[in-house]
């Protein structure tokens, strides 16, 4: 091999910010503080604080490769806190506050958190568990003295208080590339939150790669709100993506309801953002109650989970938005497709690019995907076939953080398992059609679970519906679906049936039909199958 003459420069997150305060120096990050009031500052001023904060740890005896947690809203002071922490060598450990208590300290203690910086709204969480939590030793109050409250947590201090008299300037270390930046659990909805843990390279190559005009398109000219909490996969990569670019950084804080958020992206004149359904689904509830508009006409960007095409077609048809739909997951940093059309379709019927708009998207440079059968044969992309979705790439994680158990059923031959099911169509556009431990498996072939719910959800008579499988002596397993109804006459199963078999293979009915009063959820507030499983384990179908 002859090899190239090039440097090789290691990517560090450092430079992120480095660059931002250089070039785009002016340019603001604004924040809604816990506090209350909006504050705002520039790329060059968030520098400093960073050079401040990192030598405060410095201080208190932070090492590389530590892991030092947060517990924080999207605001100025978390920031500063990704930048210090991965940038010193340290590792920046977000905490998701709508974990439940005892997964928190499952994780704090499972990832060996040394200090925990919280933000105000999280001192009542964390006092009673701080005795769960022997190996932290002091938290820091993302506050300044005046709002700093009465508390017991161990060392507790103030944020100003801690960087105030500290030095802007720090000697910012050679990092190497594959050194951890950041650690980020996954909400499970089976067994403990599992790690993953991101390096200065896989973070600076993702960036790259959102940056572009197929993703966020990020340039000086945009202004970016993250509706996505910077404790969920680091909203996104947004934090690291828009100082290399030079794009505005709007920061919702606490509030993600429409009216603080809609406040936001009108008075900073957010062009782009990012977020779930939920929060996209206050908006535009809001939105209709207000009679309020959209002055900038925002890109909005979709993902999490599966918008409904109502949502789609509400922002772009009544708010004058383009919509794009994401798909992605934490073990990913975590984006890994997105929706855009590509000019071949622009010549589509409305209805047909909505039918386009509606799939999770096309894999984004850097993701390699395919699907799977059960024995892991690759299936045709023809849109039709649906199996285990695989991935990988430089910014796909390749082992939980200590779980070798998680690690072992994850990976296989270089690849990832999704835990999703999809299909992939011929022009590389992928559609979700299920999880693999909810898609019902019944004579050897898979079933869809998500299209039978999304199927009965536009029966009139239908709140909210799941599908799970049942075990039947011959198939193995056969749907059951189980209704929330919508008035106090639940529909008859019949007339359910027949709806459905408009829409549905034949063999895809439901064998059987179950009513009641609401669905088990989970913490992120999804359909829990697992406990709707567990509740009806002893139904019995009546083809058995
Ligand atoms: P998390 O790691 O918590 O972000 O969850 C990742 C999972 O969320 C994925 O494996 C999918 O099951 C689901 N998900 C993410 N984005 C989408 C989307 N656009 N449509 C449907 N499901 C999604």
């Amino acid at each position: 091999m002859l090899h190239g003459l090039m440097m090789d420069a290691p990517l560090s997150i450092h430079s992120l910010i480095e660059h931002a305060a250089k070039f785009h120096g002016k340019t603001e990050i604004v924040s809604r503080s816990v506090e209350g009031p909006i504050h705002r500052y520039t790329y060059e001023d968030s520098h400093a604080r960073v050079g401040k904060l990192a030598n405060a740890l410095r201080r208190l005896g932070v090492a590389p490769g530590d892991r030092i947690a947060t517990l924080a809203w999207n605001g100025y002071r978390h920031f500063e806190l990704y930048y210090a922490i991965s940038g010193m060598g340290a590792v920046c450990h977000t905490i998701n506050p709508r974990l439940f208590h005892d997964q928190i300290a499952y994780i704090v203690n499972h990832a060996g958190d040394r200090l925990i910086f919280l933000d105000l709204t999280f001192v009542a969480l964390l006092e009673p568990l701080q005795d769960e939590l022997p190996g932290v030793e002091g938290y820091v109050v993302m506050t300044d003295r005046e709002h700093m409250p009465e508390t017991n947590l161990k060392g507790a201090i103030s944020y100003e208080e801690l960087i105030e008299g500290e030095s802007d300037q720090f000697a910012w270390p050679d990092l190497d590339e594959r050194a951890a930046a950041s650690l980020c659990y996954t909400s499970g909805t089976t067994g403990n939150p599992r790690g993953a843990l991101f390096t200065h390279r896989s973070t600076v190559l993702h960036s790259f790669a959102i940056a572009l005009p197929e993703i966020f398109s990020l340039s000086t000219r945009s202004v970016m709100m993250p509706a996505v909490p910077m404790f969920h996969v680091n909203a996104w990569g947004l934090p690291y993506a828009c100082p290399m670019t030079g794009a505005k950084l709007v920061l919702p804080g606490p509030r993600y309801d429409g009216e603080a958020v809609h406040e936001l992206m009108e008075t900073e004149a957010v062009n782009t953002c990012a977020g779930v359904p939920t929060v996209w689904g206050m908006l535009l509830e809001y939105l209709r109650k207000s009679g309020k508009a959209l002055s900038h006409k925002p890109s909005v960007v979709i993902g999490g989970a599966a918008p409904p095409l109502s949502m789609i077609k509400g922002f772009e048809e009544e708010y004058g938005c383009n919509v794009y739909h994401a798909w992605g997951m934490t073990e990913m940093s975590p984006v890994g497709t997105c929706g855009k059309l590509p000019p071949s379709m622009d010549d589509l019927s409305k209805d047909e690019r909505y039918a386009v708009k509606i799939k999770q998207g096309r894999a984004i440079y850097g993701v390699e995907m395919k699907i799977v059968d059960g024995d892991g044969n690759a299936l045709p992309h023809d849109g039709k076939a649906f199996g285990e979705l695989l991935v990988r790439g430089p910014w796909v994680i390749s082992a939980y953080f200590e779980d070798e158990e998680s690690t072992a059923a994850a990976f296989d031959g270089g690849w990832f398992h999704t835990g999703d099911v999809s299909t992939i169509d011929e022009d590389g556009f992928m559609q979700i059609v299920d999880r693999s431990k909810d898609v019902i498996k019944s004579g050897g072939e898979w079933i869809s679970s998500i299209t039978i719910e999304n199927t009965a959800m536009g029966h009139p008579g239908v709140t909210e519906a799941a599908v799970i499988g049942i075990h039947h002596p011959k198939w193995d397993e056969r749907p059951l679906l189980v209704v929330v109804p919508a008035g106090d006459q639940p529909p008859a199963p019949a007339d359910l049936i027949e709806y459905l078999s408009a829409s549905v293979p034949k063999w895809w009915l439901p064998d059987d039909v179950v009513f009641v009063e609401e669905l088990p959820h989970t913490a992120t507030g999804k359909v829990s199958k697992k406990q709707l499983r567990e509740r009806l384990e002893s139904h019995r179908l009546p083809t058995a």
